[in-house]
Order: structure tokens, then C-alpha cells, then sequence
């Protein structure tokens, strides 16, 4: 993600990877949430994931489904689609976009100078780069080499995911026992209503808790089907392993995401227990709010200091996300007391405010960056409204393809001249008389202008004036451009 953002910008880059090529063994993440849609349909290309994964209430808390269907977004859902198939996804943009990705490469170590970041691989040949981002995964050495603190809790649980065959068809879903849980799955399935069909092709995915946490060993076939023995009463014939990892609630967060010329992204910034969903998500979401700032720093358009808002503003959304799961791994515990806790927050969540925060919280789409007091749209995301533009009917979200940011009129009076920000600001006089409704908020007053993004959060709010637009266009896009003499 964040390598097609940057090279919506123009800039040079390159992924190294250390995988043969782009098909990831196994999967891990099931799917996308709904603000990530968002973001993907902020790019244009939200399309292909929707038109490969299915459509469903998939946010959730715990055990509790959060059904976000009146949610104010064109998007009121999640997407269930395998890890493997968003990445192939993304690969494809990102190589329509004419990005390198040099697979089978692995880097070893590098050093920071002040102009530039001396990469190593293991190949021997030497790179060199003004920014590296680590976006290397849990265990990123990007991360390490860096010196950045990586604080936060030991595991608690550990679960063997695996892809096998079996020679007896196992109950499909999620199961819960007094042992632990367990879960039996296929690739291919259909939805009816809310019930999963699983159809009869390809590898079963298996998930068992394990009954003490590991999180040393690399898991066996032997591992697994003594747990799965221990735990369903009967391996069901389990054979022909093709994949099979580990997981834990490990909750750890990276004290900076940002080092000087070298920043991290995604599970290299932060690792928690996969309930919910949300890892992937952050990560894409952490990439699109980096991309057009780093941008901004190599072309020479922003300070460097620009690049700090990245970690004031991923930071607390990561670490809110860190709190979250562990609170849903505390619920999901077997013991009496906490099966009543769970019953609470359960009824809870069926009432409408509860149900609203916590989805709102779930799906992303609350998400606020602290841009200081004023409108509640500022540092929110800009909603996909159809307005009415000269050249027609558009969505905002159109005027997002580019990752540019945009200036949307709906009649101020504008006091100030942007002209020196026409070369990087789309400038669009709008019209828009429908409802200005945020999730989890509600109806807000309709504002006289907004100043968007190219991540698609707000960054200045009309208040009637033109007040601190230049100070905004400046804030975030660089000083005016300079006229020719
Ligand atoms: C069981 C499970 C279920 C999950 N379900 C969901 C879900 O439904 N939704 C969701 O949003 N998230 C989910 N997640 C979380 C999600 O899988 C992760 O958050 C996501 O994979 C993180 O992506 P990443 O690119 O940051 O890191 P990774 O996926 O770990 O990718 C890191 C990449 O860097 C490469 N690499 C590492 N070191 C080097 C090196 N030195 N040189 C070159 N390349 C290197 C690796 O080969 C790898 O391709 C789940 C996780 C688990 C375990």
C-alpha cells in the first residue's frame, strides 16, 4: 500500500522481499474493515477487493457481531477475503504503477547518515535510499537495527493455525470448549444470510488454542494433532500439511515510529492478538497516512519535521487497537467469571450507544487525528459525498485517485489567495444540499469549505471565514510556491 502511495507521488522507490515471489503460503488476516475499504475506494481501486471477497457483518467485539449497516458510509460492512489474495491485489496495482518489487531479497542490516540510509541485503549488493521504511512484520529487523523500544505485554495464548487435509470432515465454525477453541474452515464458501457453507475444494484451514501459551517452538503435524486429540476428542484424520504457523496475543507497540530517516509501518509498529481483525487494516491504513507525507519530504515540498505527525498520529490509534484486543482476549476466556463478563458487555452491545462506539471503534471509521478544537469533521474522515462539481455529478472520493489533496468550496467567499498552492491543492467549487453525517456522531452542521486530505482526513474546516487556511494549506503542504519574477 504505501508503495503505491508514494508512487502516486512520483517518487523512486523499491520493496524488497524476502519471500521467492508473491504468493504467500498459508493466510492469516480473513478481512478487511470497513474504513479500509474506504481508504482502498479513496484510490479507485476498491473495486477489485470487493469484486473477489464477499460483503458481510464481519466487525465484531469479542464474541458479539456488530452489525454496522446503518452506518453513514458507502461501505456500511466488512469484506471477508483471504490475506493472500489482498496482497496479490495490491501487487497488481502496485506493478501497474511501475513499482520495483525485488523478491528474493533479503536485507541483513543498514546504517543512518544524514543524507541518506546505506541498505544491506544478503546478497552482497549495496543500496542506497534517503528514507527506508520497515514494514517487515512482527519481528522486523528494520525495527531492531533501528534501537526503537518495542514495549508492551508477553503472550498469554497461543493458537497452531494450519492448512491439512483430513480424512474426516470436521464441524465447520467456531467452536468453543472448557479445552479451548478451536475452528475448522475452507477457502471457498458461500454465504446464506449470516450461515457459512464451505464448499468441498482445497485445503481445510484449522485453528486450535493451544492449553499453555508457546511461543518459541515452530509448530509440527505431530503438535497439532495431539492438540487437536486433546482438544475435539479426535485429529479427524488430519494429513498432508501445507502450511502451518503460530499466533499469540503478544501486544507490543514500537516507542517511535519514526527514526530519523527510517520509519516503521504495520506489524513492525505494532503486534496484537488477531481477534477483531484489525492488523492489516492498521497496517494499510498507517501506510496511507505516511505516503504523502514522506512524499512530501523527498520532493522537497515540506520540512522533515512533517514526517513527525506520522507517529503523533498512528500512534494513539495503534495503541487504542493494542488495548482493544487485550480487553477481548481477557472476554475470551473460559472461566465462570469471565463468561459472565462476557454475557454483560454482550447485552451491552445490543444498545444502540455502546453498539455505536464500540463498532465505530472496530471498524475505523470513528477515527480522529488531534488537529486541535473546531468542527467535529476536523481531523475526521472526509465522507463520500455525491456532489454536484463543474464538471457534473462526483463523489469526493473521486477527486482522491490521485492522492492530492483537495480544496472543497460549497460557496465561501474566500478572502485569501491559494493560487500558490494550485500546483499541489485541487481546487473544486461544490455544491451539496443533502444530511453531513459522521458515523458514530450524527448529523454535523454543513460546512462553507473543507481542506482534504490525501489520506482523506480533514484538515481544515470553513467556519463561515477563510480564517487559518493559509496557515493550514502551509501546515500541511508546504510554503506558498514562489511566482516567477
Ligand atoms: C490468525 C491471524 C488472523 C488475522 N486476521 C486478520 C484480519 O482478519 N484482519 C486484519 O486486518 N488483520 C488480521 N491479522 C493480522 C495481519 O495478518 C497482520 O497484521 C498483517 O499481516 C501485517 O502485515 P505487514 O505487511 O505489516 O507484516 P507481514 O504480513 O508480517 O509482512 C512482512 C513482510 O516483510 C517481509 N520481510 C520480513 N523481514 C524481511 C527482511 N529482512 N528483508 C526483506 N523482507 C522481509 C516478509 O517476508 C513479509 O512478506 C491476522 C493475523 C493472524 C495471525
Amino acid at each position: 500500500m504505501l508503495a503505491g502511495e508514494l508512487a502516486l507521488a512520483g517518487v523512486d522507490i523499491a520493496v524488497i522481499e524476502r519471500r521467492p515471489n508473491q504468493e504467500l503460503a498459508g493466510s492469516r488476516a480473513l478481512g478487511i474493515s470497513s474504513r479500509t475499504i474506504e481508504v482502498l475506494d479513496q484510490r479507485g481501486i476498491a473495486d477489485r477487493f470487493l469484486s473477489a471477497g464477499k460483503i458481510a457483518q464481519i466487525t465484531g467485539f469479542a464474541v458479539t457481531r456488530l452489525d454496522i449497516s446503518d452506518f453513514p458510509t458507502r461501505h456500511n460492512y466488512g469484506l471477508a477475503l483471504r490475506q493472500k489474495r489482498i496482497e496479490r491485489i495490491l501487487a497488481e496495482w502496485v506493478k501497474e504503477l511501475n513499482v520495483p518489487i525485488l523478491y528474493g531479497r533479503e536485507i541483513t542490516g543498514f546504517a543512518q547518515h544524514d543524507d541518506r540510509v546505506e541498505i544491506a541485503l544478503a546478497d552482497g549488493e549495496p543500496l542506497r535510499a534517503e528514507y527506508l521504511v520497515g514494514c517487515d512484520g512482527g519481528r522486523s529487523l528494520v525495527r531492531k537495527t533501528a534501537g526503537i523500544d518495542f514495549p508492551g505485554w508477553d503472550p498469554t495464548t497461543s493458537s497452531i493455525l494450519a492448512e491439512v487435509e483430513m480424512t474426516e470432515t470436521p464441524p465447520y465454525g467456531v467452536h468453543r470448549s472448557p479445552a479451548g477453541v478451536y475452528a475448522f474452515g475452507r477457502e471457498e464458501y458461500e454465504m446464506k444470510g449470516t450461515e457459512i457453507i464451505y464448499q468441498d475444494v482445497g485445503p481445510i484451514g484449522v485453528m486450535v488454542t493451544e492449553p499453555t501459551p508457546n511461543s518459541t517452538s515452530e509448530p509440527t503435524l505431530r503438535d497439532l494433532r495431539e492438540l487437536l486429540v486433546a482438544v475435539c476428542g479426535t485429529d479427524y484424520g488430519v494429513h498432508n500439511v501445507t502450511w502451518i504457523s503460530r499466533f499469540t496475543d503478544m501486544t507490543r507497540q514500537a516507542a517511535q515510529y519514526r527514526k530519523g530517516r527510517v520509519l516503521l509501518a504495520g506489524d513492525a509498529a505494532h503486534v496484537h492478538s488477531p481477534i477483531g481483525g484489525q492488523g492489516l487494516s492498521a497496517g494499510v491504513q498507517d501506510a496511507v497516512n505516511l505516503g504523502w507525507k514522506l512524499a512530501q519530504v523527498i520532493k522537497g515540498t515540506s520540512p522533515d519535521d512533517l514526517l513527525d505527525t506520522y507517529h503523533a498520529e498512528r500512534h494513539p490509534v495503534g495503541a487504542r487497537i493494542l488495548k482493544n484486543t487485550m480487553a477481548q482476549v481477557a472476554l475470551h476466556r473460559e472461566d465462570d467469571r469471565t463468561v459472565a463478563a462476557r454475557d454483560i458487555v454482550g447485552d451491552l452491545l445490543k444498545m444502540e450507544e455502546p453498539r455505536k462506539y464500540i463498532a465505530g471503534m472496530m471498524s475505523g471509521l470513528d477515527i480522529r487525528y488531534d488537529l486541535g478544537d473546531g468542527h467535529p469533521l476536523l481531523g475526521r474522515r472526509m465522507p463520500d459525498l455525491d456532489i454536484l462539481t463543474a464538471s457534473g455529478q462526483r463523489r469526493v472520493f473521486s477527486f482522491l485517485h490521485s492522492a492530492r489533496p483537495l480544496l472543497l468550496n460549497f460557496g465561501l467567499r474566500l478572502d485569501v489567495d491559494i493560487s500558490p498552492w494550485f500546483d499541489r491543492v485541487q481546487y473544486v467549487d461544490a455544491k451539496y444540499d443533502g444530511r453531513w453525517e459522521l458515523p458514530v456522531i450524527g448529523d454535523v452542521a454543513a460546512p462553507a469549505a473543507v481542506l482534504v486530505r490525501p489520506d482523506g482526513y480533514v484538515a481544515w474546516v470553513s467556519d463561515g471565514t477563510s480564517d487559518r487556511l493559509m496557515t493550514a494549506l502551509t501546515t500541511w503542504f508546504g510554503a506558498p510556491a514562489k511566482r516567477p519574477d
